[in-house]
Order: C-alpha cells, then sequence, then structure tokens
C-alpha cells in the first residue's frame, strides 16, 4: 500500500483502476532506436497512413462543413510532403539514432518555432498546424488512441499530467469514476469538470504521481485529497465505513429540495448552476438549481474539425433553454485559447497565451464567428429566458462593440423575418482586474455582472490557475480578490443590476458570508454542490457576523 498526498480538488470517495491519459506535449516515451532503418521505415509507413487519414477528413469535410475546413487537411498533406520536413527527420533518426515518434516530435517543435516566429501572420498561423501533423505521426507511431476511453470495458481512474479541455470533450465520462492530476489546482478543468460530474479528483500530486501505473487499484480520496495505490484489508474497511457516512449526507441533503436559499435571519441569493454541456442538466434539475448561471459555450466547439454552423449551434441552445423551461439560462459566448484550444483554430504558440489572443478578443477579431453564434443564441432565445455573456472583457469600448453587433443581428434576423425574443439580457463576466476597477463605468452598459473568480484570482494574485507550485498564492478569499468582489457588487447595485458569482470559489463554504455580505444576488456552482451550499446558507445567521466580515477587510 502507498499513500500520494495531493490536493482534493472535487470532494467523493471512488475506487478503481488506472488509466493514465499522456499529455500531447510530453515528448513520446521511447527516444532512442535500436535500429535505424527500422525506424525509418516506421516513419515512411506512418506518413502514408497519415496521408491517406487526412485525404479522409479533407472529403469528410467538404462533403459535411464546406471547403474552407477541407483547405485545413489539404494543408496538412503538402506539409507531410514537404521534403525540408521529411529530410530533417531522417536526420535525426540516422544521425541521433532517435526513435521515429521522438524525431517527429523534435522536428515538429524545431519547424512550429520557427514559424511562429515569422513576421508573415499566415506563415505564424502554420505553426499551429505543423503541431498538429506532428501528433497525428505520433499517434500512429505509438499506436496510441486520440479516444483512450473508447474500446475500455469497465470504469476507470483517469490519471494525467493536467488534462485540457480539448482532451476531456473526447472521453467518455460515462466511464470515469475520479480524476488524479500531477499538475493543477481547484480551478484547473479536470477539477471542474469533476465538480459537475460529482466524482472525486485530487490534483497537484507533484513527484508522487510517478508512482502510479496503467492497470494499478485505487482508492481517490477526494476529501482528504489522498491516493491510496493498493490499499490493505483495514484501509479498505475505513474506506468502506467513510464512503456510507458520506452518502448518508447526500440522502440528507435532498430533503432541502424545495426550500429557500436563505439565512436564519431572512438574506436570500439565488443558487444557480454551471455547465459545460446540455448533458448536465439532468443533474441541474435534480439538485433543484434556479436557473444556469453559466453555460460554458466551448464544448460546441471542442473535439471537432471546425467551427460548428450556425443551425447546429442554435438547436444546442434551443434544447437547453427548453429544458429548463422558464428558467433564466446564462449562455457564455465563446471563450476559447490560452488552456482551450481548438486545434482547427491553428493558433499559433503564444508566450502569455492567458493574457494573449483568447475569448473576446478572438471574437471580435474574428467578427465573422462572432455574428454566428450571436445569430445562433438569437434565433434560439425564442425557446425559454436567455441571458447571453461575454468573457474577458477588459474595457467599455470592447462592450460597445459587441452592443453594436447585436442590434446588427438583431436587425438582420428582423428583416429575415426570423423571430428573437426582445427580453435577452446581456451581461459580461467581470473576470479581469480591469473589469473589476471600471465596474462603475461597466454596470452603466450591461444588464448584470457574473463574476468569474477562477480568472480573476489568478490575474489579481499573478498566480497561473494551473501550475500547481504557486497553487499556495491562488487564493479566492484574499482580501484584494473579496474587496474586488465587494466593489463590483457595490457598483452593479447603483447602477440597477444583478451580480452573480460563476468561479468555482461560488461553492467555497468559508466564502459563503462574505458573499452574503456583499449582497451578491446569485451564485452558480456544479450542480452537485448546490445542495450543499444551501445547506450553509440556510445555518448562517448573517447579522451576527457582518462586525468581524467588515473588520477583515477594511
Ligand atoms: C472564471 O474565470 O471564473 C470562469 C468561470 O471562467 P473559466 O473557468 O471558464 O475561465
Ligand atoms: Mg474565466
Amino acid at each position: 500500500m502507498l499513500i500520494l498526498e495531493g490536493m482534493g480538488t472535487s470532494r467523493g470517495i471512488a475506487d478503481g483502476k488506472i488509466l493514465i491519459i499522456e499529455s500531447e506535449n510530453n515528448p513520446p516515451k521511447i527516444l532512442d532506436a535500436v535500429n535505424c532503418e527500422e525506424e525509418l521505415q516506421k516513419f515512411y509507413t506512418a506518413k502514408e497512413l497519415a496521408k491517406s487519414q487526412l485525404m479522409a477528413l479533407c472529403k469528410k469535410a467538404s462533403q459535411e462543413v464546406g471547403d474552407e475546413t477541407a483547405t485545413i487537411f489539404e494543408i496538412h498533406t503538402m506539409m507531410l510532403n514537404d521534403t525540408d520536413f521529411q529530410e530533417a527527420v531522417e536526420a535525426r533518426i540516422r544521425e541521433h539514432h532517435n526513435s521515429a515518434e521522438y524525431a517527429v516530435y523534435l522536428i515538429g517543435r524545431e519547424f512550429a518555432r520557427n514559424f511562429s516566429q515569422m513576421n508573415d501572420s499566415y506563415m505564424k498561423e502554420r505553426a499551429a498546424d505543423v503541431i498538429d501533423i506532428s501528433h497525428r505521426m505520433i499517434h500512429i507511431l505509438t499506436g496510441s488512441s486520440e479516444k483512450p476511453l473508447e474500446n475500455m470495458p469497465g470504469t476507470v481512474v483517469i490519471a494525467a499530467e493536467d488534462l485540457m479541455p480539448s482532451q476531456t470533450i473526447q472521453l467518455d465520462k460515462k466511464k470515469i469514476v475520479a480524476f488524479i492530476t500531477r499538475n493543477g489546482s481547484q480551478a484547473s478543468h479536470s477539477s471542474i469538470l469533476a465538480r459537475s460530474l460529482g466524482i472525486p479528483s485530487v490534483a497537484a500530486l507533484g513527484t508522487g504521481f510517478a508512482k502510479l501505473n496503467n492497470g494499478d487499484y485505487v482508492i481517490v480520496d477526494g476529501l482528504d485529497g489522498t491516493v491510496i495505490i493498493d490499499p490493505d484489508v483495514i484501509t479498505n474497511a475505513q474506506y468502506t465505513v467513510k464512503k456510507h457516512a458520506l452518502t448518508e449526507h447526500e440522502e440528507k441533503l435532498k430533503a432541502l429540495k424545495g426550500t429557500s436559499a436563505q439565512t436564519k435571519d431572512g438574506y436570500k441569493i439565488e443558487l444557480c448552476a454551471n455547465i459545460g454541456h446540455p448533458d448536465d442538466i439532468l443533474s441541474v434539475l435534480e439538485n433543484d438549481a434556479e436557473g444556469i448561471g453559466l453555460f460554458r459555450s466551448e464544448f460546441l466547439f471542442l473535439g471537432r474539425n471546425d467551427f460548428p454552423a450556425e443551425e447546429v449551434q442554435c438547436e444546442a441552445y434551443a434544447s437547453v433553454l427548453e429544458k429548463m423551461g422558464g428558467k433564466r439560462v446564462v449562455v457564455r459566448t465563446l471563450d476559447l485559447g490560452a488552456d482551450k484550444q481548438a486545434s482547427y483554430r491553428n493558433i499559433p504558440c503564444e508566450d502569455n497565451p492567458a493574457m494573449g489572443y483568447r475569448a473576446i478578443r478572438m471574437q471580435l477579431d474574428r467578427t465573422d464567428l462572432f455574428i454566428t453564434q450571436l445569430r445562433a443564441l438569437y434565433r434560439a432565445s425564442v425557446h425559454g429566458r436567455l441571458a447571453i455573456m461575454f468573457p474577458m472583457i477588459t474595457s467599455v469600448n470592447e462592450v460597445q462593440l459587441i452592443k453594436k453587433l447585436c442590434e446588427e443581428v438583431k436587425k438582420d434576423l428582423t428583416q429575415e423575418g426570423i423571430p428573437f425574443s426582445d427580453c435577452v439580457e446581456l451581461g459580461i463576466m467581470v473576470e479581469t482586474p480591469a473589469a473589476a476597477l471600471t465596474a462603475d463605468r461597466l454596470a452603466a452598459e450591461v444588464d448584470f455582472f457574473s463574476i468569474g473568480t477562477n480568472d480573476l484570482t489568478q490575474y489579481t494574485l499573478a498566480a497561473d490557475r494551473m501550475n500547481s507550485k504557486v497553487a499556495y498564492l491562488y487564493d479566492c478569499g484574499h482580501p484584494a480578490v473579496l474587496r474586488m468582489i465587494r466593489y463590483i457588487t457595490e457598483q452593479a447595485h447603483k447602477h440597477g443590476i444583478w451580480v452573480g458569482i460563476c468561479g468555482e470559489s461560488a461553492a467555497d463554504l468559508s466564502l459563503t458570508q462574505y458573499y452574503l455580505r456583499f449582497g451578491v444576488d446569485e451564485l452558480s456552482v456544479s450542480p452537485p454542490a448546490v445542495l450543499e451550499l444551501k445547506e450553509k446558507i440556510q445555518s448562517l445567521e448573517l447579522a451576527t457576523l457582518m462586525e468581524s466580515i467588515d473588520n477583515t477587510l477594511d
């Protein structure tokens, strides 16, 4: 038996066998070749197979989504045929005796770096193509699958260095009982996904992660943040008792359905849920959420070969609105970039992606794509109560540009005789210090604010939300973050608009009293966290806490 210590990022206890998902950014396992001629042969065979895969994808794309996407695969085929690339890989194998996969990995990175340093913006974008081709070749050469759970018979505990949204989208969630990561934190994507699935996760295992092997039997304790490899009989028995107590508590929470999220002395707050996929709605309704405070629309854009068409998007939004009846659904427009990459978007590598070309910046640059999403949303708005929210706002100017585009979309739809609701609310995520500190001006422009504490915390404290080495600094309860939330709420209310929190800290029970004291109107958390948060709110008597809360911040 071996106990690994990490950070519990989603409550619960589960057990199962480990399946390790390799990061696409890591070097392949086999670095050196035994026989160069064999490696060269492997490389040529893989190249032919990659070409035939690309030709099939090109044909499929031109039939299903149009020629623009098909062109991407043509470009990839041309690059694969490029003699410079081929010669460089051959030289690496012959001169350094590298395995074919490692040679492709190294040369792919070198070529991508060269492209990304070019001045011409078209050539810069080719860096992502080279990386994509390298991944395809490495998958073929190592026999690894892009959909690792596809042929798994049973359930597994997923273990990874870190999981990107583009990877999690490919996973069959029904087969996962827990997540374990070497890196990551409370706000990393596998943690968020685990919480929304209601399964345990442990992040930041650090060097202990190396002790895990495929097929190991483990217990994952998301409460204590431990992973127990090959537990002994006594430990197994202790965990059976612990699991039983958890189930009993969950049963008790069910009795809170239908009751109000109100403190003992009458302070009320709206409790909503965050979702990343329409399938999550079942859990939203089961846990009695009053609406959807954040619907991350990225699921529509990841794990596919091109941007989804207006029709596809409209159907997805409409089905969520319908299923939620008249309850409010806040859909966030596309938040791609930084840690959420769609390979077909071909974003060149950036030195500081979290501060780079992402979210609304990308949308306002590619207004054609933005307008498609806005049209789909307005068209869907007749099916329920829609609010649209824009991510990563830093200025009033951005909001005014967005509002202008919304007006244009509405005008076009009217001219085309397509119906849409007049009551769509427009709001912004307040997740940059710039937006927080200009909340007074931004509040005059929109119908609501939703505070994204995941990003607001990382930008305010200069602590990367994905980096476990600085996780000790990443503190949503830091006075700087809490003061901002207080200020944002004051300004929102001065302008008569509502304010919610949709970052993960909305579910942090040690902060609930602060949010209530500030007068935040809504908290939006993963569906399985709704009832526990309600229990916490109902246990508080706010009047007795106000003075000490104010003292800690002033
Ligand atoms: C946030 O930043 O708090 C947020 C909700 O957005 P995301 O986690 O998707 O960046
Ligand atoms: Mg964010």
